[in-house]
């Protein structure tokens, strides 16, 4: 049988998401039988692939960079998923949105520097003015709240799409 070909991606995220998906534990084994995991921080591309039967993606847009990847990302992807409530909503990620940029950057690495009080731009991508959620750059088939989604929600999410179901929202999973 064909593997499902799933990418994920880390944008402006904590990474909690993908530690949550790492939370499956045994049930890995059964889904690496019908799974490839063909790009993202659990794997070793370089390049976000063409192709893609599912992408879950963890973060807010943040960066031009972002923009660009969910964009690239969006036109390689059949079902596009908004995983946890930064890609939901902004979440975490748009807490900065009321301050503007240049302001929060002072603030953090040179007032509240005690050491090398430098804002770094070098290989630094710069911040939009706005954090924003996945939704209001492309299209995304399908949203998992939660900070972040539990595992299980996770699981039966992948298991239904493995089989061909239409993923019914779970009412268990909830914002924050
Ligand atoms: S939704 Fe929560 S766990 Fe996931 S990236 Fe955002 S802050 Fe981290």
């Amino acid at each position: 049988m064909k593997k499902v070909k799933v990418a994920t991606v880390w944008l402006d995220g904590c990474s909690g998401c993908h530690m949550s998906l790492l939370d499956i534990d045994a049930a890995v084994i059964a889904l690496a039988g019908k799974i490839d995991i063909v790009y993202g921080p659990l794997v070793d591309a370089q390049e976000f692939p063409e192709g893609v039967d599912v992408t879950l993606v963890e973060g807010a847009v943040s960066s031009l960079e972002d923009a660009h990847r969910i964009d690239l990302i969006r036109q390689r992807t059949n079902i596009l998923i908004a995983l946890g409530d930064c890609a939901v909503t902004g979440n975490v990620p748009a807490m900065r949105n009321k301050v503007p940029v240049a302001k929060l950057l002072q603030r953090v690495y040179v007032e509240g520097a005690d050491t090398g009080k430098v804002i770094p731009t070098d290989g630094v991508p710069a911040l939009n003015r706005h954090a924003r959620p996945l939704q209001e750059f492309v299209k995304v088939d399908i949203h998992v709240p939660g900070c972040p989604p539990p595992a299980k929600a996770i699981l039966g999410l992948l298991g239904d799409l493995l089989e061909g179901r239409k993923p019914a929202a779970n009412p268990k999973v909830k914002f924050g």
